[in-house]
């Protein structure tokens, strides 16, 4: 069953159309790529569905329009944006950070498990629990804005380039955590990601974007096997 549709979305800053009609789907428990180059759109269509930019267009989530709820609304259907840059909050703890991701829920023994389940997915974390978020490498500061997501029990998860600026190795461990969340979780993934290679190793199909447009949409496997792809998008 379908869990995100999105048909024609258009969305603008200013003057300027940077969506020119966008269209995909997520599958219930499916994972979906996002890729393209720089200014391509790719971070602006995870805004407008997670309300934090005005879109045009058709934007439906488990049957429901969500397309102009205000973001907060956006969260209590059940999507959670992990957005590029990480949005951690440095003055607060791990601990707390990850209860800020929780702030919609009740169920306290629920949060102390999904807590553990964070620290267990990611155990730098569970080091690191009374340290300011600030203080965390790039790698670890990554980690702690997955498990912000995770803390709010989410049905889809938007990730905004989870590799960026992490070494190699690090990207690596993190897409290994986020699979295995797949995996044991069935959160439903839209994964934005400039890196091609690390994308197709959690996603099922992806869309490529060019200029605010679908430029093609496959499976994993078949857009590996393009040579298009290949050169734009995974050096040579
Ligand atoms: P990147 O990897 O660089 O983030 P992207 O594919 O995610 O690329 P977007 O961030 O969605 O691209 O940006 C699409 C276009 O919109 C780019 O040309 C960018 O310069 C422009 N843009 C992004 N944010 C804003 C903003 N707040 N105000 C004005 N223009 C913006």
């Amino acid at each position: 069953m379908t869990l995100l549709e999105l048909e024609d979305v258009t969305a603008s800053y200013g003057p300027v159309q940077v969506l020119d009609g966008v269209t995909l789907s997520v599958p219930e428990n499916g994972a979906v790529g996002i890729l393209g180059a720089n200014g391509a759109g790719k971070t602006t269509t995870l805004r407008a569905i997670s309300g934090t930019v005005r879109a045009g267009g058709r934007i439906v989530f488990d049957g429901k329009d969500i397309r102009g709820m205000r973001p907060d609304q956006v969260a209590a259907q059940g999507i959670a944006h992990v957005p590029e840059g990480r949005g951690t909050l440095g003055d607060l703890t791990v601990r707390e950070n990850l209860m800020v991701g929780a702030y919609l829920r009740k169920d306290r023994k629920g949060i102390d498990e999904d807590v553990d389940y964070c620290l267990d997915l990611f155990p730098n974390l569970r080091e690191r629990i009374t340290s300011n978020a600030s203080a965390l490498s790039g790698g670890e500061q990554q980690m702690l804005a997955v498990s912000r997501g995770i803390m709010s029990k989410p049905r889809l998860m938007l990730l905004d380039e989870a590799s960026l600026g992490l070494a190699p190795s690090t990207a690596k461990n993190v897409y290994d955590a986020i699979r295995r969340l797949r995996v044991e979780s069935g959160i439903a993934m839209l994964v934005v990601e400039q890196n091609a290679n690390l994308a197709f190793t959690l996603v099922d199909t992806a869309t490529v974007l060019e200029t605010g447009r679908n430029a093609l949409t496959g499976s994993s496997a078949e857009l590996k096997g393009m040579d298009e792809i290949r050169r734009a998008y995974l050096g040579g």
